[in-house]
């Protein structure tokens, strides 16, 4: 009776999502040339801006060329050792994406506050030219990414003009130090974005571990199932809630019902439907129910 199975593809995945068409390609290649671009640029300028700019785009690229990636794997369908599917793969790569921007930030964090007390010399022109290729590919993709009537085309929008925000503190800081002599200016631009990073980095993470340990996410009401459980007409209890997620997206949820002697076949029938139709608008996308009479044993009742 599984009206959704795992392999479904109508769901997305972690910072970036299923996209539809070559726009994440397009999106992935053009932050991938530009990392490459900005970390040869920061190190010719020697700006620790531009550098920690380079490694919040090539955790853009990652996160975007999984999410494309994902899109063909999604599909695929469970093995006799791999039952749910491929979904779980992603928190893989969320944590390793983690890891990496949590060191890499780390560095640069260091290296900027290092610049704070021993200034050294930036090619302020370098740096502005740079923030003028970073508003222009970041607001091409924004605004090409903005007509997608995807929720997660929306989403990857959004974060793209964040980036453009992010250039335009950098061109107004490098226009600063053209004019004037504020060194300081290029190591506080990079601890701003590094910070920026971080706090993204753990609010990935917090989602990632929370998935991992088989909590409950934030979207999913667990009081709420539980009540409209309850209140459906025939259930007398329900017991052994369990509510979990694959990747964050898709929700799993198993329970027992236990239902009244009077139950014939047909209302335990369309009981189990109506459970599965109240489940669904409740977020949850695979439920697996068992349903029991008052008088049977259950070894799993509380
Ligand atoms: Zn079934
Ligand atoms: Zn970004
Ligand atoms: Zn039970």
């Amino acid at each position: 009776m599984d009206a959704k199975p795992v392999h479904d593809e109508d769901h997305h995945h972690g910072l970036f999502g299923h996209q539809t068409g070559g726009n994440l390609a397009l999106a992935f290649f053009l932050n991938l040339a530009f990392t490459l671009i900005e970390l040869v640029g920061g190190l010719l300028t020697n700006s620790v801006a531009i550098l920690s700019d380079a490694l919040h785009d090539f955790g853009d690229s990652f996160s975007l060329g999984l999410a494309w990636y994902m899109q063909k794997v999604a599909g695929r369908h469970p093995t006799p050792n791999y039952t749910y599917g491929y979904r779980r793969f992603t928190l893989l790569s969320a944590l390793l994406n983690a890891v990496i921007l949590l060191s890499g930030s780390a560095f640069v964090l260091v290296e900027s506050i290092d610049r704070l007390f021993v200034p050294a010399e930036t090619n302020a022109q370098g740096m502005f030219l740079l923030a003028i290729l970073g508003v222009i590919v970041n607001g091409f993709a924004a605004l090409r990414l903005k007509k997608g009537r995807s929720l997660n085309e929306k989403m990857v929008s959004l974060h793209l003009l964040e980036d453009v925000l992010g250039w335009v503190a950098v061109l107004v800081g490098s226009l600063v130090m053209m004019l004037t002599d504020v060194t300081w200016l290029d190591p506080a631009l990079s601890i701003g974005i590094s910070i920026f990073i971080l706090i993204n980095v753990v609010r990935n993470l917090r989602q990632a571990l929370r998935v991992l340990l088989q909590g409950k996410p934030d979207q999913v009401d667990e009081a709420a199932i539980r009540q409209a459980l309850a209140d459906l007409p025939g259930v007398v209890a329900t017991h052994d809630l369990h509510i979990w997620s694959m990747d964050s997206e898709y929700m799993v949820l198993s329970v027992h019902l236990v239902v009244a002697e009077t139950t014939d076949r047909s209302a335990w029938q369309d009981l189990r439907h109506r459970a599965h139709d109240i489940l669904a608008d409740l977020g949850i996308d695979h439920a697996t129910i068992e349903m029991e009479y008052e008088t049977e044993a259950c070894s799993w009742c509380e």
